[in-house]
């Protein structure tokens, strides 16, 4: 026979929710605030335009994006390759290869015709070849788009690297470096891989994952070979932790006043500026709808022109 509960509920069917879930729902005064998991595109959306923000990730259905970008698929695609070319066995890793490798994870999507997308295919291998030109085959990374993650107080983040490197750190002993391929039109400096908070809190959850150093990140460039690279400080991982929590707190707060009746529109206000033109939810915005909007070819049309250093 079943036994009362001492509420004089009978204790069959649904079973009792955790005492975590409860507290949660019935937020005790004094526990501790639920983690804002993130990742590092998600705090970037936030940072770059609360409304850009609120249309990814808060709003359900999500506003129709753009067409996709051509300058994205060439991006993936590179980016596939070079993790199938890991995959490889070593003696395999041949420059002979990356032609097959490129053709079998090419994406299609975004270019203005066939023309323009051969020649970005062509441009594509030429910039792999050169790349692995460098590589030692037989240099074994510890990752390859490997997830690393970390929670703190405020965030539990997570982040898929695209390579994780082991080196000899100053004094002999294995550190790792990340490493993050961009494709861009234009070369990137140092200044750029001290400033990226991805990388480094790619850093901060790369060394909790493996017990490992990891201060060293690096952007490599492929269509210029070049390399920028940034030594970070436990000091300088820290302030970069500090303000990706910062971000975060900022987000709850808008979302929580979301639930509690303010007007979206108000607690995730719209940033216009140049980069509207290349957001997804252009035509959605009542700012961006303003901005006169990109081709979905178009960065990878600058390609072929000559870089100014002015963009
Ligand atoms: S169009 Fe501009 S203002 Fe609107 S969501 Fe996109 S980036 Fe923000």
């Amino acid at each position: 026979m079943r036994r009362p509960s001492p509420t004089g509920r009978p204790t069959g069917g649904r079973p009792p929710r955790p005492r975590a879930e409860q507290a949660e729902q019935l937020g005790f005064e004094g526990m501790p605030e639920r983690l804002f998991v993130c990742t590092p595109s998600k705090l970037g959306a936030y940072a770059d335009c609360p409304r850009r923000y609120r249309y990814s990730y808060v709003d359900r259905p999500a506003p129709p994006k753009g067409p996709p970008w051509a300058h994205n698929s060439l991006g993936a695609s590179v980016h596939t390759a070079l993790k199938n070319w890991y995959a490889l066995a070593p003696d395999r890793r041949r420059p002979e290869v990356l032609g097959t490798l490129l053709k079998g994870t090419w994406v299609r999507e975004g270019y203005r015709d066939d023309t323009q997308e051969r020649d970005a295919f062509g441009r594509a291998l030429a910039w792999l070849e050169a790349y692995v030109a460098g590589l030692d085959p037989a240099d074994e990374p510890i990752g390859v788009e490997r997830v690393v993650a970390v929670k703190t107080g405020v965030l539990a983040f997570n982040g898929r690297t695209d390579r994780i490197d082991s080196r000899p750190g100053p004094d002999g002993r294995p550190e790792l470096v990340i490493v993050d391929y961009k494709t861009g039109r234009t070369g990137l400096d140092a200044d750029d891989a001290r400033g990226s908070q991805a990388l480094a809190l790619y850093a901060y959850a790369a060394e909790r994952t493996f017990r490992r150093p990891c201060r060293r990140v690096e952007l490599h460039h492929l269509p210029t070979g070049t390399v920028a690279a940034h030594e970070h400080t436990e000091e300088s991982l820290q302030r970069q932790l500090t303000r990706a929590e910062e971000t975060a707190r900022d987000i709850m707060a808008a979302e929580r006043a979301v639930t509690d009746g303010a007007d979206p529109d108000e607690a995730f206000p719209t940033t216009p500026g140049p980069r509207c033109g290349w957001c997804d939810y252009r035509r959605s915005c009542p700012s961006g709808a303003q901005a006169p909007g990109k081709d979905p070819w178009a960065a990878v049309e600058r390609l072929a022109e000559p870089a100014t250093g002015q963009d």
